[in-house]
């Protein structure tokens, strides 16, 4: 039986770690301000955001709550970044995605000043996580990073498959497991929805990050025994009584059977995503106002 790797618990240990950092900062004159910019009726995204400003008022983060009529115009939505690209005391701006149709996200997402940009989604900051010197790591991968870190599986050498090559988790966290850095050195496979016999693939990783948006995708038959496996995925299901479940991308009780350790959904990725969300938002007011804010931190 597979090790359950809590997320919950080092998300929380992380969390006390920012805390002294955010101390630090307003130790020098300076409370850290992340910006959320919401224009979306999708309930989900409300939810996500009112989750992001509790976070940060946990921490003693300030956040500004900007919320935006779903039918403006995109004008609006850009006016309303580039005021808090040009407002000091914000340090991280981010909107929360999807953006209405009439909204060209990539558009968005270029409009945010680098520096503020804590999901890192900017071309700039994903520039550098590929070269090599990222500023910012994108949340869920540095989640599952520091998760891994946190459980003592050494990625150096290990044979790892990421499932999805999405923008937000599959691509940058292959970016992070080869770079030639700690939490890195992994030989990485990245499959996706026209890889050929998935499970061949699978089968052969010491470490499997299944993010596929793909409900119990992958099952304990597709995993080497005493393999770590990380499971991103979010999905509600249907359950026979008619109501709702939440299940991730991997088949939870069968893979717990052969893998070595294992990630739960809930408790697993996603409290990692949201304390990577204020550690961003850390660093990028220590940047921004130069003060040494002493992260845990994993280079590369
Ligand atoms: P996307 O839909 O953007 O990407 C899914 C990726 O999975 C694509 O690259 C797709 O391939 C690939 N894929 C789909 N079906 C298969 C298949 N049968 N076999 C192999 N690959 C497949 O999803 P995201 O990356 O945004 O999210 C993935 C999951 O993670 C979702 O459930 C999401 O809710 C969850 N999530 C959880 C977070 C957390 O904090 N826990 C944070 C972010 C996401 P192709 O490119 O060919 O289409």
């Amino acid at each position: 039986m597979a090790d359950i790797i809590d997320g919950n618990s080092i998300a929380a240990a992380l969390r006390t770690d920012l805390a002294g950092s955010v101390d630090r900062l307003v130790d020098a004159d300076h409370r850290p301000t992340l910006a959320t910019v919401l224009m979306s009726p999708d309930p989900a995204s409300e939810t996500y955001v009112s989750m992001k400003q509790d976070d940060c008022e946990e921490l003693g983060i300030d956040s500004r709550d900007v919320r935006l009529d779903t039918d403006a115009a995109a004008a609006t939505l850009f006016e309303t970044i580039d005021d808090l690209n040009r407002d000091g005391d914000v340090d991280g701006l981010l909107v929360q995605s999807p953006v209405p149709d009439h909204v060209d996200y990539r558009e968005v997402v270029e409009r945010i000043d680098p520096m503020k940009d804590v999901d890192a989604f900017h071309p700039e900051n994903v520039g550098r996580l590929v070269a090599g010197y990222p500023r910012y790591k994108p949340c869920t991968p540095h989640g599952i990073q520091q998760l891994l870190a946190a459980t003592g599986v050494d990625t150096a050498g290990a044979d790892a498959v990421v499932v999805g090559r999405s923008r937000i988790v599959g691509k940058p966290m292959a970016n992070l497991l080869i770079q030639r850095a700690p939490g890195g050195n992994a030989t990485t496979t990245v499959c996706h929805s026209h890889t050929d016999d998935l499970g061949a693939k699978t089968r052969q990783a010491d470490i499997v990050v299944a993010a596929a948006g793909v409900p119990e995708l992958v099952d304990g038959s597709m995993l080497k025994p005493g393999a770590v496996v990380v499971d991103v995925g979010i999905n509600r299901v249907e359950t026979d009584d008619g109501g709702s479940e939440l299940v991730g991308d991997v088949a939870f009780e069968s893979a717990r059977e052969q893998a070595g350790a294992i990630t739960p959904v809930p408790g697993g990725v996603g409290p990692m995503t949201r304390a990577m969300l204020l550690y961003n938002t850390v660093k990028a007011a220590g940047l921004q106002h130069d003060v040494a804010v002493d992260l845990p931190d994993l280079a590369g």
